[in-house]
Protein backbone atom coordinates (compact mmCIF):
# COMPACT_ATOMS: atom_id res chain seq x y z
CA UNK A 1 0.00 0.00 0.00
CA UNK A 2 1.57 3.18 -1.32
CA UNK A 3 -2.00 5.83 -0.78
CA UNK A 4 -4.70 6.23 1.21
CA UNK A 5 -6.82 5.25 -2.05
CA UNK A 6 -4.77 1.09 -1.49
CA UNK A 7 -6.11 0.95 1.93
CA UNK A 8 -9.46 2.15 1.22
CA UNK A 9 -9.11 -0.73 -1.55
CA UNK A 10 -7.68 -3.45 1.03
CA UNK A 11 -10.84 -2.47 2.81
CA UNK A 12 -13.69 -3.11 0.39
CA UNK A 13 -11.92 -6.29 -0.44
CA UNK A 14 -12.29 -7.42 3.06
CA UNK A 15 -15.94 -6.31 3.00
CA UNK A 16 -14.78 -3.14 5.34
CA UNK A 17 -16.85 -0.15 3.72
CA UNK A 18 -14.91 3.32 4.25
CA UNK A 19 -16.67 6.41 3.16
CA UNK A 20 -14.74 9.21 1.50
CA UNK A 21 -14.81 11.49 4.69
CA UNK A 22 -13.13 7.99 7.24
CA UNK A 23 -10.62 7.50 4.54
CA UNK A 24 -9.71 11.14 4.58
CA UNK A 25 -9.57 10.75 8.64
CA UNK A 26 -7.37 8.00 8.41
CA UNK A 27 -4.86 10.10 6.01
CA UNK A 28 -5.01 13.02 8.62
CA UNK A 29 -4.34 10.37 11.59
CA UNK A 30 -1.30 8.53 9.50
CA UNK A 31 0.55 12.58 8.76
CA UNK A 32 0.11 13.05 12.77
CA UNK A 33 1.48 10.20 13.82
CA UNK A 34 4.45 10.57 11.88
CA UNK A 35 4.75 14.44 12.52
CA UNK A 36 4.42 13.75 16.57
CA UNK A 37 6.46 11.11 16.01
CA UNK A 38 9.18 12.98 15.54
CA UNK A 39 8.65 14.67 19.25
CA UNK A 40 7.59 11.78 21.40
CA UNK A 41 7.39 8.26 21.02
CA UNK A 42 4.45 6.90 19.58
CA UNK A 43 5.17 4.02 17.65
CA UNK A 44 8.08 1.74 16.28
CA UNK A 45 6.17 1.68 12.63
CA UNK A 46 5.90 4.07 10.66
CA UNK A 47 6.57 2.91 7.00
CA UNK A 48 2.69 3.98 5.20
CA UNK A 49 1.79 0.47 4.70
CA UNK A 50 2.64 -0.88 7.55
CA UNK A 51 0.66 1.90 9.69
CA UNK A 52 -2.24 1.02 7.40
CA UNK A 53 -1.91 -2.73 7.74
CA UNK A 54 -0.71 -2.98 11.67
CA UNK A 55 -2.35 -0.26 13.32
CA UNK A 56 -5.42 0.61 11.13
CA UNK A 57 -6.48 -2.37 9.46
CA UNK A 58 -4.91 -4.32 12.75
CA UNK A 59 -7.75 -2.10 14.93
CA UNK A 60 -10.74 -2.31 12.71
CA UNK A 61 -10.42 -6.16 11.90
CA UNK A 62 -13.00 -6.41 15.18
CA UNK A 63 -15.62 -5.04 12.63
CA UNK A 64 -15.96 -8.03 10.53
CA UNK A 65 -17.31 -9.75 14.43
CA UNK A 66 -19.01 -6.64 16.12
CA UNK A 67 -20.65 -3.61 15.27
CA UNK A 68 -21.25 -1.41 18.46
CA UNK A 69 -24.85 0.16 18.65
CA UNK A 70 -25.19 3.97 18.82
CA UNK A 71 -25.90 3.72 22.41
CA UNK A 72 -22.90 1.59 23.24
CA UNK A 73 -20.22 2.99 25.63
CA UNK A 74 -16.34 2.02 24.93
CA UNK A 75 -13.66 1.96 26.76
CA UNK A 76 -9.78 1.57 25.50
CA UNK A 77 -7.37 0.74 27.70
CA UNK A 78 -3.87 1.31 27.49
CA UNK A 79 -4.68 3.05 24.02
CA UNK A 80 -1.33 4.79 23.51
CA UNK A 81 -1.11 6.53 20.37
CA UNK A 82 -5.31 5.35 19.87
CA UNK A 83 -5.23 1.91 19.06
CA UNK A 84 -7.68 0.16 18.14
CA UNK A 85 -9.53 3.32 20.27
CA UNK A 86 -9.66 5.69 16.90
CA UNK A 87 -9.56 3.68 14.47
CA UNK A 88 -12.59 1.88 15.84
CA UNK A 89 -14.16 5.67 16.59
CA UNK A 90 -13.72 6.68 13.10
CA UNK A 91 -15.93 3.61 11.96
CA UNK A 92 -18.35 4.09 14.80
CA UNK A 93 -19.07 7.88 14.93
CA UNK A 94 -22.10 7.60 16.58
CA UNK A 95 -20.93 5.43 19.54
CA UNK A 96 -19.23 7.13 22.58
CA UNK A 97 -16.15 6.13 22.93
CA UNK A 98 -12.96 6.53 26.19
CA UNK A 99 -9.68 6.24 25.54
CA UNK A 100 -7.53 5.79 28.68
CA UNK A 101 -3.79 5.74 29.30
CA UNK A 102 -1.31 6.08 32.59
CA UNK A 103 0.73 8.82 30.05
CA UNK A 104 -0.39 11.79 29.88
CA UNK A 105 2.06 13.07 26.87
CA UNK A 106 0.26 10.98 24.65
CA UNK A 107 -2.95 12.13 25.03
CA UNK A 108 -1.70 15.41 24.36
CA UNK A 109 -1.35 13.68 20.66
CA UNK A 110 -4.42 12.12 20.71
CA UNK A 111 -6.04 15.37 21.74
CA UNK A 112 -4.69 16.84 18.63
CA UNK A 113 -6.06 14.10 16.42
CA UNK A 114 -9.81 14.31 17.88
CA UNK A 115 -10.02 18.24 17.37
CA UNK A 116 -8.10 17.39 13.55
CA UNK A 117 -10.34 14.51 12.54
CA UNK A 118 -13.07 15.73 14.04
CA UNK A 119 -14.05 13.59 16.53
CA UNK A 120 -17.12 13.91 18.89
CA UNK A 121 -18.21 11.55 21.49
CA UNK A 122 -15.10 10.80 22.33
CA UNK A 123 -13.05 11.35 25.36
CA UNK A 124 -9.55 10.86 26.97
CA UNK A 125 -8.64 9.57 30.24
CA UNK A 126 -5.66 10.26 32.14
CA UNK A 127 -4.94 7.57 34.86
CA UNK A 128 -3.67 4.06 35.72
CA UNK A 129 -6.62 1.12 35.03
CA UNK A 130 -5.95 -0.24 38.63
CA UNK A 131 -6.68 3.29 39.98
CA UNK A 132 -9.69 4.09 37.63
CA UNK A 133 -11.37 0.64 38.11
CA UNK A 134 -12.28 1.79 41.67
CA UNK A 135 -13.27 5.31 40.28
CA UNK A 136 -17.45 5.15 40.40
CA UNK A 137 -17.70 7.18 37.32
CA UNK A 138 -15.71 4.24 35.80
CA UNK A 139 -16.15 0.87 37.40
CA UNK A 140 -18.75 -0.88 35.89
CA UNK A 141 -19.88 1.55 33.28
CA UNK A 142 -18.72 0.08 29.87
CA UNK A 143 -20.42 -1.90 27.50
CA UNK A 144 -17.01 -3.15 26.17
CA UNK A 145 -13.49 -2.52 26.85
CA UNK A 146 -11.11 -3.05 24.42
CA UNK A 147 -7.21 -3.63 24.52
CA UNK A 148 -4.27 -4.30 22.11
CA UNK A 149 -0.51 -4.56 23.06
CA UNK A 150 -0.53 -3.68 26.81
CA UNK A 151 -0.45 -6.85 29.11
CA UNK A 152 -0.26 -10.58 29.15
CA UNK A 153 -4.05 -11.70 29.00
CA UNK A 154 -4.30 -12.62 32.99
CA UNK A 155 -3.10 -8.92 34.05
CA UNK A 156 -5.59 -7.12 31.49
CA UNK A 157 -8.36 -8.96 32.46
CA UNK A 158 -7.96 -7.24 36.37
CA UNK A 159 -7.37 -4.40 34.61
CA UNK A 160 -10.29 -4.38 32.23
CA UNK A 161 -13.13 -6.34 33.47
CA UNK A 162 -13.81 -4.14 36.42
CA UNK A 163 -14.97 -1.57 33.72
CA UNK A 164 -17.32 -3.47 32.20
CA UNK A 165 -21.33 -3.65 33.26
CA UNK A 166 -22.24 -7.38 33.74
CA UNK A 167 -23.29 -8.60 30.59
CA UNK A 168 -20.52 -6.72 29.01
CA UNK A 169 -17.59 -7.99 26.87
CA UNK A 170 -13.71 -7.24 27.18
CA UNK A 171 -12.39 -7.51 23.94
CA UNK A 172 -8.75 -8.54 23.88
CA UNK A 173 -6.57 -8.23 20.53
CA UNK A 174 -4.02 -10.91 20.63
CA UNK A 175 -1.16 -12.18 18.33
CA UNK A 176 0.41 -15.43 18.32
CA UNK A 177 0.96 -16.30 21.90
CA UNK A 178 -3.16 -16.43 22.28
CA UNK A 179 -3.60 -20.08 23.41
CA UNK A 180 -0.38 -19.66 26.24
CA UNK A 181 -2.01 -16.33 27.51
CA UNK A 182 -5.32 -18.40 27.49
CA UNK A 183 -3.87 -20.99 29.34
CA UNK A 184 -2.45 -18.55 32.06
CA UNK A 185 -5.43 -16.44 32.74
CA UNK A 186 -7.51 -19.54 34.03
CA UNK A 187 -7.51 -18.57 37.19
CA UNK A 188 -7.56 -14.46 36.66
CA UNK A 189 -11.39 -15.21 34.62
CA UNK A 190 -12.66 -17.50 37.13
CA UNK A 191 -11.78 -14.63 39.56
CA UNK A 192 -12.98 -12.06 37.92
CA UNK A 193 -15.73 -13.76 36.58
CA UNK A 194 -15.03 -13.42 33.01
CA UNK A 195 -15.43 -16.12 30.38
CA UNK A 196 -14.14 -16.26 26.67
CA UNK A 197 -17.44 -16.63 24.62
CA UNK A 198 -16.04 -16.60 21.50
CA UNK A 199 -12.03 -16.77 20.01
CA UNK A 200 -11.80 -15.72 16.73
CA UNK A 201 -8.42 -16.00 14.89
CA UNK A 202 -7.26 -14.48 11.70
CA UNK A 203 -4.48 -13.46 9.47
CA UNK A 204 -3.77 -9.66 8.29
CA UNK A 205 -4.67 -9.12 4.42
CA UNK A 206 -1.76 -10.59 1.86
CA UNK A 207 0.53 -11.35 5.15
CA UNK A 208 0.65 -14.32 7.63
CA UNK A 209 0.72 -12.20 10.44
CA UNK A 210 -1.92 -14.02 12.80
CA UNK A 211 -4.08 -12.38 14.94
CA UNK A 212 -6.63 -12.99 17.51
CA UNK A 213 -9.84 -11.28 19.23
CA UNK A 214 -11.22 -12.74 22.57
CA UNK A 215 -14.62 -11.91 23.84
CA UNK A 216 -14.81 -12.14 27.39
CA UNK A 217 -18.67 -11.83 29.02
CA UNK A 218 -18.70 -10.76 32.45
CA UNK A 219 -21.13 -12.59 33.93
CA UNK A 220 -20.83 -11.25 37.54
CA UNK A 221 -19.22 -8.60 39.48
CA UNK A 222 -15.71 -8.48 39.95
CA UNK A 223 -14.70 -9.24 43.56
CA UNK A 224 -14.21 -5.11 45.47
CA UNK A 225 -10.16 -5.96 45.82
CA UNK A 226 -9.79 -6.10 42.10
CA UNK A 227 -7.91 -4.37 40.39
CA UNK A 228 -5.09 -4.60 42.84
CA UNK A 229 -2.65 -1.63 43.29
CA UNK A 230 -0.77 -0.17 40.52
CA UNK A 231 2.36 -2.36 38.96
CA UNK A 232 0.39 -5.54 41.44
CA UNK A 233 -1.37 -7.02 38.30
CA UNK A 234 2.01 -6.79 35.87
CA UNK A 235 4.06 -7.94 38.49
CA UNK A 236 1.96 -10.61 40.22
CA UNK A 237 -0.70 -11.52 37.68
CA UNK A 238 -3.41 -14.04 39.42
N1 LIG B 1 -2.86 0.02 22.66
C1 LIG B 1 -1.81 0.71 21.93
C2 LIG B 1 -1.40 -0.07 20.71
O1 LIG B 1 -1.91 -1.17 20.52
O2 LIG B 1 -0.57 0.41 19.92
C3 LIG B 1 -0.62 1.04 22.83
C4 LIG B 1 0.17 -0.12 23.27
S1 LIG B 1 1.55 0.37 24.27
C5 LIG B 1 2.64 -0.96 24.06
C6 LIG B 1 0.91 0.18 25.93
C7 LIG B 1 0.19 1.42 26.43
O3 LIG B 1 -0.50 1.06 27.62
C8 LIG B 1 1.13 2.56 26.78
O4 LIG B 1 0.67 3.74 26.18
C9 LIG B 1 1.07 2.63 28.30
O5 LIG B 1 1.24 3.95 28.79
C10 LIG B 1 -0.32 2.07 28.60
N2 LIG B 1 -0.46 1.40 29.90
C11 LIG B 1 0.33 0.42 30.40
N3 LIG B 1 -0.10 0.03 31.62
C12 LIG B 1 -1.21 0.78 31.89
C13 LIG B 1 -2.09 0.86 33.00
N4 LIG B 1 -1.93 0.08 34.06
N5 LIG B 1 -3.11 1.73 32.95
C14 LIG B 1 -3.27 2.55 31.87
N6 LIG B 1 -2.45 2.52 30.79
C15 LIG B 1 -1.43 1.65 30.79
Amino acid sequence: MNTIQDFHNLCTKNNITLSNQQITQFQKYYELLIEWNEKMNLTAITDFHEVCLKHFYDSIALVHYLKFKESNLVLDIGTGAGFPGIPLKILFPNTRFVLADSLNKRLTFLDEVIQDLELEKIELVHGRAEDLGHDSDFREQFDYCVSRAVANLSTLSELCLPFVKVGGQFISYKSEHVKDEINQADHALAVLNGKIDRQEDYTLPDSDFFRSILFIRKENSCPNQYPRKAGKPNKNPL
